[in-house]
């Protein structure tokens, strides 16, 4: 298998926690304090109605600093990125904009996975905002590295010792080199 990074998109990709918030707030759905799900539990179908009442929502969604320079960076390197993003059960709308903006940043429809269960997707290096996500991965793919990006909501959550904690993707960049590093040795 070529060099693979797995990329999450919200929070990773995209400034999504702030933008979720004020969308729920102004549909009237309770939030939490949290960066990785601003929805309280059971109110995901509600989040789903909203984003479907709000063409563009998803689409809009801003692009985080520096995203578009590290993935070509990593490209130009010669790795495959793949993006894992969250199934939204209900919107009609989330899957096909999600799509259109992960096209926007160089994403063919082969490097999108829509999935609840990110640790089925092979690769090297995955990044991703949740604890969940990045716990289950790492036990999948042992010797890979899970990067739990950083936020505070989630600085007490543990994590795998083969995992680390970052939100500087030169880490991200430097755990893509060495793989390709390996791999170039191998062969
Ligand atoms: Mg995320």
């Amino acid at each position: 298998m070529r060099t693979t990074l797995i990329v999450d998109a919200d929070n990773v990709l995209f400034r999504f926690q702030r933008a979720a918030r004020l969308l729920a707030k102004v549909e009237g759905i309770e939030t939490q304090d949290c960066d990785v799900n601003p929805c309280v539990p059971g109110t995901w179908d509600a989040f789903a109605a909203a984003v479907d009442r709000n063409p563009g929502w998803v689409r809009n969604l801003q692009v985080l600093p520096l995203v578009e320079d590290v993935l070509k960076e990593i490209r130009g390197m010669g790795a495959d990125v793949i993006c894992a993003t969250r199934v939204l059960k209900g919107s009609l709308r989330w899957h096909s904009e999600r799509a259109a903006a992960l096209e926007d940043l160089g994403f063919t429809h082969e490097d999108m996975y829509f999935c609840a269960d990110k640790s089925r997707i092979p690769g090297h290096v995955f990044v991703d905002d949740d604890p969940v996500h990045i716990r289950k991965w790492q036990l999948a793919h042992l010797h890979g590295i899970a990067v739990l990006w950083d936020y505070p909501s989630t600085r007490q959550e543990p994590i795998h010792h083969n995992s680390i904690r970052t939100s500087d993707w030169n880490h991200v960049i430097t755990a893509v080199r060495s793989y390709l590093a390996y791999h170039e040795g191998a062969r």
